[in-house]
């Protein structure tokens, strides 16, 4: 596996791939099976598949955990070698920010997208997400990128940058990996114990629970049911504190009844100061 930290790196990299198919997956490291799902998909279907660990600062709010996200490259370059991955893309901040500019240019993101689920609470979080992914997919030049339904806000922001700016990159959504007890498996669950763990699969149980009362019931009353689900949790601990629970359809506009397979429901919940989000399509 190539290990290539500088854009012009990349470039000689490219030029000697003589137009070979390329998946991109990109990743802010700490790599666990649900990247290497991603991994694994995209090696399927391309010629090489590059992979960039970078953890982007102008996507973090200032309260959040940017300094202290974790962190373990050598172990990510041994799983990403052992499942075949062709390169690895890590840039330091100031290649993909150059002369401090963080803020200098962004990407904005209407309010209409940013005053739902994640985007609500983060103020920043997906203007700096939509930099970042059109600063790697203009370095990158892939013919695949694939991202995690597990962020599906982020997923449909990007499907919407693509089309936005003509990227040619496709763009391509994968099922969230989940533990045995159904957590959503994700590089934030370091901070958690076993125990918190599997209290956090609780997360998933009540959304379960939820979707199946609104597949019996059609009609959709958010109050009521974010009530509900938080009832749910706090039956299974006090510890678990519910940010919001939203329901849309599944471009994330808002809806009064069920829609078969179309039904979204996002969540993010606060377990001891770690925020863990999920969701559901069904
Ligand atoms: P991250 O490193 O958390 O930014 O994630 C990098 C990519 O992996 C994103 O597209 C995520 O949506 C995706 N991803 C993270 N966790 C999972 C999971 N449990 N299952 C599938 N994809 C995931």
């Amino acid at each position: 596996m190539e290990i290539i930290k500088t854009i012009l790196d990349y470039n000689n990299f490219q030029k000697s791939l003589n137009k070979k198919t390329i998946g991109f997956v990109p990743t802010m490291g700490y790599i666990h099976d649900g990247h290497l799902k991603l991994v694994k998909e995209s090696l399927s279907n391309n010629d090489v598949t590059i992979v960039s660990i970078f953890v982007n600062p102008t996507q973090f709010g200032k309260n959040e955990d940017y300094h202290n996200y974790p962190r373990n490259i050598d172990k990510d370059i041994a799983l990403l070698k052992e499942v075949g991955s062709t390169a690895l893309f890590i840039p330091t901040v100031s290649e993909m920010y150059p002369n401090n500019q963080t803020t200098l240019l962004n990407i904005n993101v209407e309010t209409s997208f940013t005053n739902k689920l994640c985007g609500k609470y983060r103020p920043g979080h997906f203007e700096g997400v939509a930099t970042i992914i059109m600063k790697l997919f203009s370095i990158i030049k892939a013919d695949n990128a694939y991202f995690g339904l597990k962020d599906y806000q982020q997923f449909i922001l990007i499907k919407n940058l693509a089309q936005s700016f003509f990227t040619t990159t496709k763009i391509i959504g994968i099922p969230t990996m989940r533990g045995e007890n159904g957590l959503a498996l994700s590089s934030r669950n370091s901070y958690l114990t076993e125990k918190e763990q599997l209290l956090a699969s609780e997360i998933y149980k009540n959304l379960l629970i939820i979707s199946e009362f609104i597949k019996i019931n059609k009609q959709i009353n958010s109050m009521s049911l974010k009530k509900k689900y938080n009832s749910l949790l706090k039956i299974a601990s006090k510890a678990l504190q519910l940010q919001y629970l939203e329901i849309y359809d599944a471009e994330l506009n808002s809806i009064n009844e069920y829609q078969i397979n179309k039904t979204f429901i996002g969540t993010a919940v606060y377990l001891n100061n770690v925020r863990l989000i999920d969701n559901l399509l069904f």
